[in-house]
């Protein structure tokens, strides 16, 4: 499983692709306290999902974050999005975890 001839989906907040192993995760661009229109999900790396929403509570995603460039834009989120576009895609948290074997 590994070299397969496709193209990975690109992670919008990070812009790096999402390897078909790589932990990852729905967003709700419009948070349901918006009643956004259907439900809108992107597709992000579980670690920058994570950052959106250790970074910005449910009212500030709906009301000032309601899109990709606005997250991108945010002062936390633009350092973090610098920071873990060095790490390999399969990167999924700060901390390493032990291998098991
Ligand atoms: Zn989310
Ligand atoms: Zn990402």
């Amino acid at each position: 499983m590994q070299d397969a001839p496709r193209e990975d989906p690109i992670c919008p907040l990070c812009a790096r692709p999402i390897p078909p192993g790589a932990p990852q995760s729905l967003h709700h661009v419009v948070p349901k306290l918006r009643g956004g229109k259907g439900g809108e999900t992107v597709l992000l790396h579980h670690v920058c999902h994570k950052e959106i929403h250790a970074t910005l509570s449910e009212a500030e995603l709906a009301r000032d974050f309601a899109t990709i460039a606005a997250l991108r834009a945010h002062p936390r989120l633009a350092k973090f999005i610098a920071w873990v576009r060095k790490r390999p895609a399969q990167f999924d948290s700060r901390v390493p975890k032990r291998r098991r074997r």
